[in-house]
């Protein structure tokens, strides 16, 4: 048996594609750009990356990035005081601080300043507890992008039992909650978990983020499982060259399983797709308006 490759490319430039449409629609009655604000302190050369990412991708869909650059001497009374001016500023629909921070910067004080309604991370205790019980909310975008992935090869979740692995708040925790929501049944491993292969052995749907070079093997996945491998991992590849690998064994994953997300090319491109869905969300909650179904 030879597992379908889920294609997270893919199934991200369609959901941009729909994006695009709805910003337009939103735009229009608006009257104004939605504005995505996007905090990059330091020089760190991923997060600068990730910055020029998401702002190639919000002009794709006519969403406005407006990037603020800063130092790495800056305050932490400062960088509140630009969040505080990113909060009352109407234009903006979307407000991300980019992490890491520096270490002379309390990361938790900072996102916790950024008003809820423009928190298209996901990350406020609001948002986490307004999720957490079923209410309204902006989820982060990697668990909900893993949701997504895993319903294009599964017409309904409900009733299956789905394992997630790794338990942190930016991807295991919300996605315990949006995996409930499915009506999924969900266990959650970590690294004080018992007998880790037998857990992820009884799971129809696999989700891994451990951030571990290929660390669950083939014979841990049951015949016929989903696979959603969300870890990204740099390691040194054939001939010296440094190559991306999941938290999963791709090639031993795909004889047992029957549908794997590639490394890279499956949740990566989801993330930033659903954080693009994020801040239209936002900005349709904000202004009254029912938000679109994408
Ligand atoms: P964290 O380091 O915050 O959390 C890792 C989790 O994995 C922890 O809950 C930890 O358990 C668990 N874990 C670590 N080792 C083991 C083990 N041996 N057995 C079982 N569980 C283990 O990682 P993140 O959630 O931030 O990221 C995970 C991976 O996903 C990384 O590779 C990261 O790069 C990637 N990622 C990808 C994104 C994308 O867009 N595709 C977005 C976000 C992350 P414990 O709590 O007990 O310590």
């Amino acid at each position: 048996m030879t597992a379908k490759i889920i294609d997270g490319k893919a199934v991200a430039q369609a959901l941009r594609d729909k994006v695009k449409v709805e910003v337009a629609a939103l735009e229009k009655k608006l009257g104004r750009k939605l504005g995505l604000a996007v905090v990059l302190v330091g020089n760190n050369p991923a997060s600068e990356v990730y910055v020029r990412n998401k702002t190639r991708a919000s002009q794709e869909v006519d969403i406005e990035p407006r990037d603020y650059k800063r130092d790495a001497s800056i305050t932490e009374a400062e960088l509140l005081g630009l969040v505080a001016q990113l909060n009352a500023d109407n234009t903006v629909d979307g407000i991300l601080v980019q992490l890491p921070l520096p270490d002379h910067i309390d990361a938790t004080r900072v996102l916790n300043a950024i008003a809820p309604e423009k928190d298209v991370d996901g990350f406020h205790p609001v948002n986490v507890g307004q999720l957490a019980t079923g209410l309204q909310a902006i989820a982060p975008a990697t668990p909900s992008g893993c949701v997504v992935l895993a319903k294009t090869v599964r017409n309904s979740l409900a009733g299956l039992e789905a394992v997630i692995v790794g338990r942190s708040n930016i991807v295991g925790k919300p996605l315990v909650q949006l995996l409930l929501q499915e009506n999924a049944t969900v266990t959650v491993a970590h690294s004080k978990t018992k007998d880790l292969p037998g857990v992820c052995r009884r799971a129809d749907l696999l989700f891994v983020a451990i951030g571990k070079p290929e660390f669950v093997r083939g014979d841990w996945i049951k015949p016929g499982a989903t696979v959603i491998d969300v870890g990204i991992n740099r390691i040194q590849g054939e001939g010296g060259k440094s190559k991306i690998v999941g938290d999963v064994a791709f090639n031993e994953a795909m004889k047992v399983a029957s549908a794997v997300t590639p490394v890279p090319g499956g949740v990566g491109p989801m993330t930033i797709a659903c954080l693009l869905s994020n801040t239209l969300y936002a900005a349709a909650m904000r202004a009254g308006i029912k938000p679109a179904k994408l």
